[in-house]
């Protein structure tokens, strides 16, 4: 006789593998189908028990079901929506506060949720750590952006309350993030707020001498008095087990270290080392920048992103100006740039005199890529689910 190919070989009964395959705990997989949305709909119910009374513990009457539908994680490609079919329960006791009542798993979804919680944290790992928007995660779940938001921003607002974090710091970098360049118009009146933030990073070593940089948090605004207060909020536990204090070269952030991290050593961060003296490279390499306007003489040799020196423009090509740009130089024009009119200053200054000095060109402080509003805060969150 063949062995059968069903995979649920008890017709009525549960299926240990489906089961195994969804992989809701307590529930049992009863039914999956596809919807005209092309969503696979997942039908799920516990296994039948005695059930004690929420409040008084008395054995309690079964009362019929109520089907709860949930967003789940996507599947195979696809949208995903449970059908919990929750059992209702009466308690039997007259002089019981609970007449009736439903039952509730955490482990599965909050009360009143909709979306299960192991979608709401495949949202925050997809944001976290693939870079992930709230509005391409809701294509996947083929749901609503504000269903996604207001579903993960309870765990968000936790992980942020959450002060353990800020537990066995001892190395402290700091640096500043510029999250979007539209209006800074306040939220509640449709604007997007501050521009800028102050971001936090714990860059302790573990015990294997590793670092994992982890953010522990973002504050509005890009001052050493926002580091200052920020410092000034963690208390002297946490200030005193800083040793090392990092930070880009901006005297704001060293004042503010100094003023309340008087034990710790300042040390500039390496990616600001590399990028100094990259700039002093280019300098003295032949004067090149990218920094905006750039003119004509500026153009005739060029810089590439992660070019470390200058390389010759290439004088068989085109001229490589973009278009509105302004005409390549007559030859004979010096080439060396100077600092040119209406470029933006940079407000850093080296903080020891082993930090290369600044180049004479002016370049603009880092400018790090917008994030949509829904990934200001994600990194907050702690790894556990
Ligand atoms: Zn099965
Ligand atoms: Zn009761």
């Amino acid at each position: 006789m063949p062995e059968p190919t069903l995979c649920c070989r008890v017709p009525g009964a549960y299926c240990d593998r489906c089961d195994l395959l969804v992989g809701l705990p307590g529930l049992r997989v009863i039914g999956v189908e596809r919807d005209g949305r092309d969503c696979l709909v997942v039908t799920v119910e516990s296994a039948a028990e005695p059930m004690g009374c929420r409040s008084c513990g008395v054995i309690a009457r079964g009362h019929g079901r109520v089907d709860v539908h949930l967003v789940d994680a996507p599947a195979f490609g696809r949208p995903v929506r449970i059908v919990w079919r929750k059992r209702r329960w009466l308690c039997p006791d007259p002089g019981c506060e609970v007449a009736s009542f439903v039952e509730q798993d955490e482990r599965v979804a909050s009360a009143r949720a909709v979306m299960t919680r192991r979608a709401c944290w495949w949202v925050i790992e997809q944001i976290r750590r693939e870079h992930a928007s709230v509005n391409g995660i809701r294509r996947h779940l083929g749901t609503g952006w504000r269903t996604v938001w207001e579903s993960i921003k309870p765990l968000l607002q936790a992980a942020a309350d959450d002060e353990s974090r800020f537990e066995g710091v001892t190395i402290l970098g700091v640096d500043e993030h510029v999250w979007h360049h539209a209006s800074t118009k306040a939220i509640e009146d449709g604007g997007r707020g501050p521009k800028e933030l102050t971001g936090m990073v714990d860059l302790t070593r573990d015990p294997n001498g590793h670092i994992k940089a982890r953010l522990l948090d973002l504050v509005p605004g890009r001052s050493g008095a926002t580091y200052r207060q920020w410092l000034d909020q963690r208390g002297e536990a946490f200030r005193s087990s800083v040793q090392i204090a990092t930070l880009d070269p901006f005297h704001g952030y060293k004042n503010a270290i100094d003023d309340q991290l008087q034990d710790a050593r300042s040390v500039l961060d390496a990616f600001h080392v590399v990028k100094l003296a990259t700039q002093v490279a280019r300098t003295s390499a032949g004067g090149c920048s990218r920094t905006p306007p750039v003119t004509a003489a500026a153009r005739t040799t060029r810089c590439t992103e992660s070019a470390t020196s200058c390389a010759p423009g290439r004088t068989g090509s085109p001229t490589g100006s973009s278009p509105g740009s302004t005409p390549r130089s007559p030859p004979g024009t010096n080439t060396s740039k100077s600092n040119s009119p209406g470029s933006v200053p940079n407000r850093s200054a080296p903080l020891t005199t082993s930090t290369p000095t600044p180049p004479a060109v002016p370049s603009p402080r880092r400018s790090l890529t917008p994030s949509p509003p829904a990934r200001s805060r994600r990194s907050l969150v702690s790894g556990e689910h």
